[in-house]
């Protein structure tokens, strides 16, 4: 069997993984809070984790992995977006008006992830509809001492946990010094984070033991992943963002509400994106969505490849030099590969680099050794979920687009190869080759290959047709 080796945080090294039950490898990973589309950074963790789980189920069985991920559908920023439209006259409540927006972003979600070839996961529980699996376990935090309510709030009591910060490596007292922390009158130190909080009329709010109100963010994975997977599994995932405060406060709740389970005993965090080597940040003009790359044009598998060239624990630069050239080598192995058959299996050396703390990176740099074994390429790419068939739209609907503005591209093609088959006879026998060479530059320049061999020429189209270059060319 194949050694997966993961960099655990918990222990800062890298580990050999031994699942706890191989029969059903449990995996947890952060998801969105859906209150808008989802941004290039928060595709990354999907793009990689759906990487791992797939490398899982090559080693123990399709059907033995749980892969969980949550939606946050209840926040502050979806409440004073339904809030401003229940003011700008929408119609009904402000919790049918919160639904409507959450379930619309969920449909943005699903068609964003799915064109970048993420697989859904098995559970993608929805916070709401776990409200009374949070108020059993807060309940029984403040029945151990681990919690207390207070003004209508539930609150954890940070210094009953010894184990308080040792995933980021930080102590109590740094902590607090760093000044992220908020005070406030409820609380008895200023570390402890909520549970559970008051909600007026304009907020959603849920019946509880503390009067009407609403969870705190960090409960809901809590509660949702000892639901779904229970009081002990394999892997939690997330961007390296949320490991302080949030996953320091998943982490405390759930060893105080089951002391006996190890909560998530792998925890794999992958690094930020940038943009062209900046920050991503709406204030810098650089921010942009899925969504945008997509209507630009940018094929979903070319956004997948680039998210995979780069190690997740390293962070990831987002250029559109690294987008031309992933969109060139995925154009030059679509050809490639066109009618061929898959492989039974992808190359070892793909394996190895996934299992090897999920070298991604490295197992992109094997398809490149591949060029003259189509159906090992083409099997070793569709294990990294590119060359999939439902994924190559986008050759097809470029070309369609020169058809669209002139005759069909295939008999332009056809066309320009006997022009160019005649000017090479010609030149031949003139020894003059201007005009044949005039014509190869043209083709190049307009984003036609030309081979040309003993046997006879051929173009083809490249990702970047000139449909207007083309046709003057004819
Ligand atoms: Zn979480």
């Amino acid at each position: 069997m194949v050694e997966i080796r993961l960099t655990n945080t918990k222990t800062r090294g890298k580990e050999a993984f031994a699942p706890i039950d191989p029969q059903n490898v449990r995996l947890y990973l952060c998801g969105p809070t859906v209150y808008d589309r989802a941004h290039l950074g928060n595709a990354r963790p999907v793009v990689v984790i759906d990487v791992l789980v797939a490398l899982l189920r090559h080693v123990y069985g399709v059907d033995h992995v749980t892969y969980v991920r949550n939606f946050t559908d209840v926040d502050d920023k979806i409440n004073a977006t339904a809030l401003s439209r229940q003011q700008a006259g929408a119609p009904g409540t402000l919790e049918d008006l919160i639904r409507e927006r959450t379930q619309e972003t969920i449909g943005w979600y699903h068609a964003d992830m799915d064109a970048l070839g993420a697989a859904r996961p098995d559970h993608e529980p929805r916070a709401t509809d776990y409200i009374a699996q949070m108020i059993t376990m807060i309940e029984k935090l403040i029945a151990d001492g681990h919690a207390y309510a207070r003004d209508g709030h539930a609150l954890f009591r940070v210094r009953s946990y010894k184990d308080y910060g040792k995933l980021s490596g930080r102590s109590v007292d740094d902590m607090i010094a760093g000044a992220r922390v908020e005070v406030a009158p409820f609380k008895e130190d200023p570390m402890d984070f909520v549970l559970w909080k008051p909600s007026d009329a304009e907020l959603p709010g849920w019946d509880s033991p503390w009067g009407r109100g609403r969870p705190g963010w960090h409960i809901e994975c809590s509660a949702m992943s000892y639901e779904l997977l229970g009081e002990s599994f394999d892997i939690h995932a997330g961007g390296i963002d949320l490991q302080f405060p949030h996953h320091e406060n998943e982490i405390a709740q759930s060893a105080c509400a089951h002391p006996h389970g190890d909560f998530a005993r792998v925890w794999l965090h992958n690094e930020m994106l940038q943009v062209e080597g900046k920050k991503m940040a709406k204030s810098l003009g650089n921010f942009f969505t899925v969504r945008d790359l997509l209507d630009k044009r940018v094929p979903g598998e070319v956004i997948r490849f680039v998210l995979l060239s780069t190690h997740y624990r390293k962070p990831m630069d987002w250029t559109d030099e690294k987008a031309r050239a992933a969109e060139d080598a995925l154009w030059e192995w679509r050809v490639l590969t066109k009618g061929v058959e898959p492989a039974a299996e992808p190359d070892p050396r793909v394996i190895e680099a996934l299992a090897d703390d999920l070298n991604t990176a490295g197992a992109i740099s094997v398809l490149y050794t591949l060029k003259d074994d189509p159906a090992k390429l083409l099997a070793s790419a569709r294990f990294l979920g590119l060359l999939r068939p439902d994924m190559g739209a986008w050759m097809t609907q470029d070309l369609a687009a020169i058809d669209s503005v002139s005759v069909p591209v295939a008999d332009v093609l056809a066309g320009l190869t006997q022009q160019l088959t005649d000017l090479r006879i010609a030149a031949q026998e003139s020894k003059d080759y201007a005009a044949l060479d005039a014509l190869k530059s043209a083709l190049t320049e307009a984003g036609i290959e030309v081979r040309m061999s003993k046997t006879g020429v051929e173009l083809v189209a490249g990702p970047r047709v000139d449909a207007q270059k083309l046709g003057t060319l004819l």
